[in-house]
Parts: C-alpha cells; sequence; structure tokens
C-alpha cells in the first residue's frame, strides 16, 4: 500500500470515527457527509481566499445539539467552521480541511418578539429580511440592513458585525444586540449581556462576540434591540460630474447638521453595471450618483434642503423620488450594485474601507489613480454617510495576470485606507482575505492581546481556525 493510500485509509478511519460520534446526538438527516453535497459548503462568497474540504456538515436545530457537536469536536480535537447563510465577503466561514461545518441555517426560528421591552429573541439561522418583515408588522424596526438582507442570517450579521444602507443614522448590528447564548467550544453554554434596557454587569462580552467571525463560540440565541418602526423613507437621487464634487455634498450634508437616514454613492462604472443588469434606466451619463434618504415627519423638506447642498456642492442634476415606491426602486437598484459588479468581468474583489468621511473624495480620487495604474475596471459604491467605501475591483480570474493585478489593487487599495487615517473592513470583516492586513492595522501589541482573548475561549484552537490572525 503506497503512503497516500494509506493515509486516505486513515482520514477515512478517522471521518468514520467522527460520524459515529456525532450520530450519538445528532438525527441522521442532520449529518450530511456525501462530498459531492458537502464540497457546497466550503466556501462563503469572497474570492482568492483558500477553502479545505470539510469531514462532515451538522445542521442542529436545538441548542443541546450544538453543545453535543462541540463536545465532540473537543473530544477528537477537529476544528468547528460555523456558518449562516454564507453570503460573506472576506472567506470567514470557508471550510478548512477536515473540519466539522456547523450550519446554523435550521435554527430559524423567531421566539419572542416583544413590544413593550422593545426586544427580539431569535435563533442564529433567522434571515434578516424575515426577521425585519416580521417586527414591522407589530410597528417595530429592526435597523442593521445589509444589502444582502433577503439571504443572510442574524447569527453571520452577529458574526462579522454587519452594516448596511441606514447605518448612517440607525448604527450597526453592534448596537442592537443586548444577549446571547452561546455555545463554548467545550460545549459549556454561556449567557452573556441583559434584556433590559440598562445593564452594566461585569465585562461586555456581548459586544466581544460581535465580528469575531465565529472564532470564541456559536451563537445559538440572540436579544435583539428594536426601535419604533419610522414613517417611509423618501429618497432624491442627485447627479455630479465627479466623484470629488458628491464627496464634497456628503460634507455638507453631515456638516449642516442633517441625519439622514441613508447616504449611498455609485459611481459610473456601477451605475451602467446596475442598468446593463437590471435595465433600472439610471443616468449613466453622471460620474457619481448619490441617493440621501429622509424617514422623518417632513421628509420633502429635508429632500429640499439637502438637494440644495447638493446644488452647491455641483450636482448637475437633483430629482426627488415623487413617492414611496419610487424611492424603493432606487434603494433596489443600490442592493444591486455588487451583483452588477461582478456580472462585469465575472469575478470581483470587494474592498471595504472605511475612512473618515473627511477623506472620502481623497479615497475615491486614490482608488481611480489606482484603477488607471493597474488597466482595470474599479466600480466604487460607498455608504457615503458613514465613510465606508467597497471599491469593487472586476476581473476576469482565467486570466492570470489580470487577477493578479486585480490582488495588487485591492491591497493598494486598502493601504491607501489605512493612510487617510482609516480602517481595512467596515463591515465584511477580517476572515481569511485580510489577516495580513489586520496586522498592520492593530500593530503586533493589538495581535497579541486579540490572540491571547482567543486562548481563553478556545484553548485547543478549534474554532474557524486560520481565520483574522
Ligand atoms: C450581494 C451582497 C451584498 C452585501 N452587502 C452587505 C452590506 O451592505 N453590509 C454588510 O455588512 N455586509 C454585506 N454583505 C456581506 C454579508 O452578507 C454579511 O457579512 C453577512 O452578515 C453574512 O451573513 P451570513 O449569514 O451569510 O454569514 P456567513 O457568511 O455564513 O458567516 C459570516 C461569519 O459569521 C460566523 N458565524 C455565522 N453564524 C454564526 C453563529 N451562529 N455563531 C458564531 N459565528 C457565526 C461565520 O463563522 C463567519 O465568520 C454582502 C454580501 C453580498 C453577497
Amino acid at each position: 500500500m503506497s503512503r497516500i493510500e494509506a493515509r486516505r485509509d486513515e482520514d477515512t478511519a478517522v471521518t468514520g470515527n467522527l460520524v459515529d460520534r456525532l450520530l450519538t446526538g445528532l438525527p441522521a438527516d442532520a449529518v450530511l457527509t456525501d462530498p459531492d453535497v458537502t464540497v457546497s459548503y466550503a466556501n462563503d462568497m469572497a474570492s482568492f481566499c483558500p477553502a479545505g474540504t470539510p469531514a462532515v456538515v451538522v445542521l442542529p436545530r436545538t441548542v443541546e445539539q450544538v453543545q453535543h457537536v462541540m463536545r465532540v469536536a473537543t473530544e477528537l480535537r477537529v476544528p468547528v467552521v460555523p456558518q449562516g447563510a454564507r453570503t460573506g465577503l472576506s472567506g470567514a466561514a470557508n471550510a478548512s480541511d477536515g473540519c466539522i461545518v456547523l450550519s446554523l441555517t435550521k435554527m430559524d426560528r423567531i421566539l419572542e418578539i416583544s413590544p413593550v421591552d422593545r426586544i427580539a429573541v431569535v435563533e442564529p439561522g433567522v434571515v434578516n429580511a424575515t426577521l425585519s418583515r416580521a417586527v414591522n408588522e407589530l410597528g417595530l424596526y429592526y435597523p442593521p440592513d445589509p444589502s444582502s438582507w433577503e439571504m443572510c442570517t442574524i447569527g453571520g450579521n452577529i458574526g462579522t458585525a454587519s452594516g448596511g444602507l441606514c447605518c448612517v443614522k440607525y448604527g450597526v448590528t453592534a448596537e442592537y444586540v443586548l444577549g446571547l447564548d452561546v455555545v463554548l467550544a467545550d460545549g459549556r453554554l454561556m449567557s452573556t449581556g441583559r434584556r433590559t434596557a440598562k445593564g452594566v454587569a461585569g465585562y461586555d462580552l456581548t459586544r466581544l462576540f460581535v465580528g469575531s467571525e465565529g472564532s470564541l463560540g456559536i451563537v445559538v440565541r440572540a436579544t435583539l434591540a428594536l426601535r419604533p418602526q419610522p414613517p417611509e423613507q423618501l429618497v432624491l437621487a442627485a447627479e455630479f460630474s465627479s466623484g470629488a464634487a458628491a464627496c464634497d455634498a456628503v460634507c455638507r450634508i453631515m456638516e449642516g447638521g442633517h441625519v439622514p437616514s441613508l447616504l449611498e454613492l455609485m459611481d459610473r462604472t456601477t451605475v451602467k453595471a446596475i442598468n446593463e443588469l437590471a435595465h433600472m434606466g439610471l443616468p449613466e451619463t453622471t460620474e457619481a450618483l448619490l441617493l440621501a434618504a429622509f424617514d422623518t415627519t417632513d421628509p420633502a423638506a429635508d429632500l429640499t434642503a439637502v438637494g440644495a447642498l447638493c446644488e452647491a456642492a455641483g450636482a448637475t442634476q437633483v430629482v426627488p423620488a415623487e413617492d414611496a415606491a419610487e424611492s424603493e426602486l432606487l434603494l433596489q437598484a443600490r442592493r444591486l450594485s455588487l451583483t452588477a459588479l461582478e456580472a462585469v468581468k465575472g469575478t470581483t474583489m470587494i474592498d471595504d474601507v472605511c475612512v473618515p468621511r473627511s477623506r472620502l473624495g481623497e479615497l475615491l480620487e486614490g482608488t481611480e489613480r489606482i484603477a488607471e495604474k493597474h488597466r482595470l475596471t474599479i466600480g466604487v459604491v460607498a455608504h457615503a454617510g458613514d465613510g465606508n467605501t467597497h471599491p469593487t475591483v472586476c476581473f476576469d480570474a482565467a486570466d492570470p495576470d489580470e487577477a493578479g493585478r486585480a490582488r495588487e489593487s485591492f491591497d493598494e487599495i486598502m493601504a491607501l485606507g489605512l493612510e487617510l487615517g482609516g480602517t481595512i473592513t467596515g463591515e465584511h470583516g477580517v476572515g481569511v482575505l485580510k489577516k495580513e492586513w489586520l496586522a498592520r492595522e492593530i500593530g503586533p501589541v493589538g495581535v497579541e492581546m486579540q490572540r491571547a482573548v482567543k486562548g481563553v475561549f478556545d484553548p485547543l484552537g478549534i474554532l474557524n481556525p486560520g481565520k483574522l490572525f
């Protein structure tokens, strides 16, 4: 028997033992072993991120089943990769070789919605849009709204500390997670946080888990803060002959004390890509299209004031939407932008650099220079009100030279973001894609402390290994 064959036999025996142990606490239909099926759980939606081959995929339905999985993983020292809907854009949900993929998508019940306490208690697999609609029916609002909201899960949103379109007014996921139930690496169940309006008992472990990318424990239940549902928002579209003028408008709006419920920017490349994908009839002559929205009691008055600021910044056209339906159409276009840019050349690398708003114009100019230098198409879509940009490098993955230039430009944009006082990731997380960049941003002492925290929760290093650092 060759060494390779012997190794394969050994691997099969190890996997067989693992599967047998898992089946002692899970129903057979919750344990997937067919390689044709398990391979489909290997990746999230990020390009350029290596992924391993899972040994097994498990789909638990109860907290006890998750605890069982973690006890088996600890006993057999098998890595565990938690997954939601795998819409992540940093490789944070990618499998590692021989791992248990722990998909939380079947734990998808909304357990409670309390209009008095203004909270929802949910399992991690609840899809963001499902929760949003359910609370809307009771006159409540769950603000964090990633563009992927129809697919992504609350567990994934917590794992990546997701943002979205309305964060400029309402903040990001971290601001809405009050408490968590977490299954630890050894299978113990820990509750963090609160369901009260206030609470400061001990270290804020809830916040530590938000954005931890599945590296500290498995979120099995979340208590989320809700708000009263605001009035429907009205959107204004402003066209600019340069990205710099659009960024100037953003600065004027924020400096003027306005509080838009959304302030988004799309450059000409993005607008064209959306029209090509969905025939939305957006204006293609514009270099930058700014969408501003208000959900106040008099949104028309707010839009008039903001429209005037856009004109003062050089807008060539300012068009307020006539009604909520037209507003929704503009938002749909914006939500399509990353998918549309992917269709340009088949593959994208999506940067997530967030800079102080006052430096947004410099980031856009620098990105244009980088695109020219590398002879690439880079579409820019941005949560402009947050300074959070997604310069999206479009390339043909089958062309190694172009793919190499895409990776270089992706990195140069992060370097530029750091130079401008920003961060390498505003909302998509570090995952595999930005590992070296985390160290550049937080420095060696920062990395050492983060590793020490990880060691407390996961002394055997079995939780989502190879991510973050
Ligand atoms: C078209 C498109 C648009 C997008 N727009 C936005 C946007 O506007 N804003 C934004 O922030 N992101 C956006 N994203 C990125 C992505 O949708 C978010 O990061 C989302 O939060 C991921 O959720 P998911 O359920 O797909 O999680 P996954 O990708 O499956 O997992 C994400 C991370 O969370 C961990 N995780 C998942 N569930 C658990 C759990 N129960 N316990 C512990 N860890 C867990 C995983 O290990 C991984 O590290 C977009 C993606 C796409 C494809």
